[in-house]
């Protein structure tokens, strides 16, 4: 089970800006390793499952083969992945939870779900830039 760490972040509309809190899911070295296993072992199948497709099987073979290994270096790469942010929204104040992807990094706008504000989620380190 990846440790979840939370971050402090900032999440801004327009001139008004609130402290959020950005909570990722970290992974120890060992849960790296089988995370970047899980990717590789799973594009070989998916090569192995593509050899009966007459015609795709010359494309999808090698690219599923040659995908695994890379997918896998940069599953490994990845120390933690983003899970959520939970702040208020600068707009109306309410209190707001957005689900991330795994593929999203900050900088990154996004929207408010309750007032369907735009919003933008900065790393406060990037924030103290002028
Ligand atoms: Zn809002």
């Amino acid at each position: 089970m990846p440790a979840l760490e939370q971050r402090s972040i900032f999440i801004r509309s327009g001139e008004q800006q609130n402290e959020g809190v950005l909570h990722l899911q970290a992974f120890t070295p060992q849960e790296r390793l089988v995370r970047a296993a899980k990717v590789w072992g799973l594009s070989w199948l998916l090569a192995v499952l593509s050899l009966p497709i007459i015609g795709a099987h010359w494309v999808l073979v090698p690219g599923f083969l040659l995908a695994g290994p890379i997918w896998a270096f940069k599953r490994y790469r990845t120390p933690a992945v983003p899970d959520h942010v939970t702040g208020h929204c600068p707009s109306k104040q309410e209190e707001i939870s957005l689900p991330l992807e795994a593929s999203d990094s900050l900088p990154m706008w996004t929207h408010c779900p309750v007032c369907h504000a735009s919003l933008q989620l900065v790393e406060r380190e990037q924030s103290a830039l002028p």
